[in-house]
This record gives C-alpha cells, structure tokens and sequence, in this order.
C-alpha cells in the first residue's frame, strides 16, 4: 500500500529521463515572432529565455554535439542554446562543410530537445564575406527553416563598420533567408561589437520578424549601455542579447556580481533572451568549464568554474 508521502518522489522519479517528458521551451511557445518590438510566442505572450553560448566552433569544436546541449537542456534547464560558427581565423571561410557540420549538430540537438537555438555567423568583418554567409543561410533555412527552433544571428559582433554598410549586408542576406524561410527571427547585429543598439533604431530594416542584438560584458559595460538599450526599446526596436559576460569585455577577469545583477534585472524586466559567454574549458574568467571537462556534459559542480556555477544557477532560476 502507498503512503501519500511517498507520492512526490514517484513523480519526481516519473518525469526523469526516458519517462514522461517535462514541457520543453519549444513545446511552450511555438514559433517566436516579433511583434511591436516585442518577442512573443504562438499564444502572443512575450518570451524570454536563458541559455548559454558555445564558444568558437574552430576552437572549442569537442562541445558541437548532441550530448552537450542535451546536457544543456536537462541539467542547466535552459531556454536556448547558441552555436558560434567561426568565420575567422580557421574557420568558415577555410571549411564550410566541417563548419556547418558543427552548427547542423547543435540544431538537430536542439530540436530533440526542444530547445531554441541561436545559429549565429561568429564573425567580426561579415560585409566582407557577405556572399559566404547568404550561402551559410540559405543551406541552414532550406534544411531547418520549417523549425520552430532556429533563430538566425547574421552578424556576432560588427568592428570598425558603420551601420549603413551593416544595414546593406543585412538587407541582402535577411533577403536570401527569406526566399527560403519566410518566418523565424533575424537576429542583426549593431556597430561597435553590437552595442549600438541605437544607431540601427535611428534607421531601422524593414522587414517582419528583425530584432536586434545587444552584447555587453557586465564588468566593462555599465548604465550607459542599458541607456543606449532603453532608446532603442523606446524608439520600437526589439534587442536579443544573444551575448553577454559576467566579467570583463575581453572575457577575463572576475565576475562583476553587482554589475551582473543590475544586467540581469533589466534583462528580467525587458523580458530579453539571452545567451551567456561561454561554454569553453579555456583559462579565462568567462569560461564555464574547467580545463579538461567532459565535452559530452555530465558535469558535476567540481568540473563548472566559478562562472560555470554561477550562470548555469541564473539559467536554471530564469525559467522559460
Ligand atoms: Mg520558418
């Protein structure tokens, strides 16, 4: 005979792996589009999701695979996952199959798990290789464009590049993804390593479904930033911050924590998306991962960073 105290553990037993799925982000919210500079989901209700970035797909290639971002989706609990794909050094532009192999394993496994993922071109010069990465997203759009899953992040962090020259690359490869695709979000990136947010609400794309990126490092990136965020809001321009840091903007240094909390509530009241930097098991402050962990997840506290335990507790309590 069962005793009624024993019932919540029969059902935490029965929603573990294999049993009786939990709802997954994109069992939740459907397709995400954008409407009135808001991000919302099928029922209209504005979305907001935490995950965290892969790093470098040319240099971090061991966590591109199905068990890391499962991983990502059971133990970390998160809302999105982003694949960085390396245009430069080593990257693309040297080998787009072995590249968008890495990018087409993380989506398959996003899709399995019910995850959003962040397809994102990790470029710096993207108006110089405007044609490498129309083919990179028409190839994406064809395969996975039906996915309620993928977001398309064109351009990771523009340098030296106004926004007209970004405006003209951005019109032509958002043109090459809608042939194919006419729906899921365009992620566009802003001058100044996606920081102004401001000069793109200045003279917005036309087109459905755009938002814009914002990037900041919470130990470099302050109030100013989030003033320059609230204009664009303001002026109707939907941001994504598809990729932030709790330390410095060079991805050392200690965690901000003050800084970070101030981030995190403005993220919390502007129901943003977001992706932290990163999944790497490289020595420096923002890397999640100690030197050596396993590339397949399975990670126990004493294989996360301080900033591994830090942001994997932020995805786990933010929900989606
Ligand atoms: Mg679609």
């Amino acid at each position: 005979m069962l005793c009624w105290t024993l019932l919540p553990h029969l059902l935490v037993a029965a929603s573990g792996p294999g049993m009786e799925a939990a709802p997954s982000p994109v069992s939740l919210h459907g397709a995400l589009r954008v409407e009135r500079g808001r991000i919302v989901g099928k029922f209209g209700n504005p979305v907001s999701l935490a995950g965290p970035s892969l790093f470098w797909s040319q240099w971090m290639p061991q966590f591109y695979n199905r068990d890391c971002v499962r991983w990502i989706a059971t133990d970390w609990k998160a809302g999105v996952v982003r694949a960085a794909v390396a245009v430069e050094p080593d990257g693309y532009l040297v080998d787009p199959e072995r590249e968008r192999a890495k990018a087409e394993a993380v989506i398959e496994a996003a899709v399995e798990s019910g995850l959003y993922v962040i397809v994102d071109w990790h470029d710096h010069r993207a108006h110089l290789h405007t044609e490498q990465a129309v083919g990179f997203f028409q190839a994406i759009a064809r395969k996975y464009g039906d996915k309620p899953n993928v977001i398309y992040e064109i351009y990771n962090e523009p340098m030296r590049v106004g926004w007209p020259e970004i405006k003209a690359y951005s019109e032509r490869v958002i043109a090459a993804i809608r042939a194919i695709d006419p729906d899921n979000i365009i992620v566009v990136g802003t001058p100044n390593w996606s920081q102004d947010v401001d000069a793109a609400a200045g003279d917005p794309l036309k087109g459905t479904n755009l938002a814009y990126a914002l990037h900041f490092y919470a130990g470099t990136h302050k109030a100013w930033l989030r003033d320059k965020a609230d204009r664009a809001l303001a002026a109707g321009l939907a941001l994504m911050v598809t990729e932030w840091g709790a330390t410095n903007a060079n991805g050392d240094g200690p965690i901000d924590h003050s800084s970070t909390r101030e981030w995190l509530d403005w993220m919390r009241k502007n129901r943003m998306i977001w992706c932290n930097w990163s999944i790497a098991d490289k020595r420096e402050g923002s890397a999640m991962l100690r030197p050596g962990a396993n590339p397949r997840g399975g990670w126990t506290e004493a294989d996360l960073t301080e900033s591994g335990r830090f942001v994997r507790g932020l995805i786990r309590e933010w929900g989606f």
